[in-house]
């Protein structure tokens, strides 16, 4: 395929980056590898705008992958982290910022009695899931395929993001000791997880899902199975953890458990949680979270944890985040996801816009996407011409056809106008894609 616009700067950048980064980048999917050209280096973001190194800017429908619901550069959180940074950047002692913060999110999630922070969502459910070990005595963890859960070894197994976008089946790297006890179940599917219960009799300690998964594309949850995993994981003594670093906070105030009330043992958090800077938390039953060093015996620790920084930024982010903020969080939602939906189906083009939430994404399938196999039918090679004629029009989509699309306060009248003036070309590149031409 070919490309109408250039990148030079960009270009530029991303070579300097392949000679002393692998790949050229930090984390997998910011490559553009599964939709080709060059990945834009971007220097400012300004409300639901961001700006890239060739001076050309963009509506962001990615949101740096779900933390920035209240837009770029919000001044209330940069001039909380202005404020915190300050008085200085680490104390390696406690603070009240990290208490606040905890407060904060006690406040906000009733099934959380206590949260330990942390700086990333893969170190929450790391920790969580050797908590939950910990507590029961047992080794055996069962995860939904597609299902994310940050780069945890043994939570590797069939993992959706960038294990999804690149098709990766288990990564090396990661041994048969440390997958061994994780046991990977199809999505939606409760009668899977009855008989892994009956198959391993007292030796599974906890289920580990996404709330509501948005890293194998947005596949929300049938009624019911959040209920089930929960019920079924109090009938055999093993812990219920709902991950909900993308849902967390963005979904409603509450996340995830605020739409479907299901209360889990253990949560995890990330992403919104932080304001745009490294924080993240796990927490639940009190029970539970008193054997966390050092007022119990699972060790856990980290030099950065509740950093003042990052606490100030997320603390000033979620005091905004009221319910007027998901209202508009919402709305523009709804209308983004209409305004897809009208163009793919005027171009008569086979897609699912599948919602959960605010958050949504789409599926190039006629039929409805409820695990990780269905999500692998679609033809993403429609995404990818999708995807390039909304870039080359100045809207920033995920470059993957198996992530969430996002969206924030600050998305206004004029952002949703630019998005739907790009749709009926990249509607029509995708309706005349054809699987040979999407090699880049
Ligand atoms: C992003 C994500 C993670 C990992 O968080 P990092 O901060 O990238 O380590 C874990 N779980 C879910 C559901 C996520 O979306």
């Amino acid at each position: 395929m070919s490309y109408s616009y250039e990148a030079p700067v960009s270009q530029a950048l991303f070579d300097r980056a392949s000679i002393v980064t692998p790949g050229g980048v930090n984390s997998p999917v910011r490559a553009f590898r599964a939709v080709g050209g060059t990945p834009r280096f971007m220097v400012s973001g300004d409300g639901p705008y961001l700006t890239d190194a060739d001076g050309r800017d963009y509506v962001d429908l990615v949101c740096s992958w779900g933390p920035m619901i209240l837009g770029h550069s919000r001044p209330e959180v940069i001039e909380a982290v202005q404020a915190a940074v300050a008085r200085g950047t680490s104390f390696g002692t406690p603070g009240e910022g990290e208490v606040a913060l905890a407060e904060e999110i006690v406040a906000r999630v009733a099934p959380v009695e206590q949260v330990r922070l942390v700086s990333s969502g893969t170190e929450a459910t790391m920790s969580a899931i050797r908590l939950a070990r910990g507590f029961t005595g047992r080794a055996k963890i069962v995860k939904f395929a597609g299902c994310y859960h940050g780069h945890v070894d043994a939570l590797l197994a069939a993992a959706g993001s960038g294990v999804a976008t690149f098709g990766l089946p288990d990564t090396p790297g990661v041994t048969g000791a440390q997958a061994g006890d994780t046991v990977v179940l199809p999505y939606n599917d409760l009668e899977a997880v009855r008989a892994a219960f009956a198959a391993h009799p007292g030796e599974i300690a906890c289920v580990i899902t996404e709330a509501s998964p948005g890293n194998m594309g947005v596949v929300p949850p049938r009624d019911g199975f959040n209920a089930g995993l929960k019920a079924l994981c109090a009938e055999n003594g093993a812990l219920y953890i709902s991950d909900e670093v993308m849902t967390g906070f963005r979904t409603s105030k509450a996340g995830w458990y605020g739409i479907d009330g299901v209360e889990p043992d253990l949560m995890t958090f990330g992403k919104v949680m932080g304001g745009g800077f490294p924080a993240a938390a796990f927490g639940g039953r009190v029970d539970v979270m008193a054997h966390l060093a050092p007022a119990g015996p699972v060790y856990q620790a980290g030099t950065l944890s509740g950093n003042p920084v990052a606490t100030a930024a997320g603390l000033a982010q979620l005091r905004l985040l009221d319910d007027a903020a998901y209202a508009k969080v919402d709305a523009v939602s709804a209308e983004i996801r209409g305004l897809v939906g009208d163009a793919l189906g005027k171009e008569g083009v086979a897609h699912r816009v599948q919602t959960a939430g605010n958050m949504f994404s789409v599926f190039f399938t006629a039929d409805e996407v409820r695990d990780y196999e269905d999500a692998k039918r679609q033809e993403a090679f429609r995404f990818t011409a999708f995807f390039h004629s909304m870039l080359a029009d100045g809207v920033y989509l995920p470059p993957s056809a198996f992530e969430s699309w996002f969206v924030s306060t600050a998305h206004d009248d004029r952002a949703v106008e630019r998005v739907a003036a790009a749709l009926p070309a990249a509607a029509r590149a995708a309706a005349e894609a054809t699987e040979t031409g999407a090699d880049a």
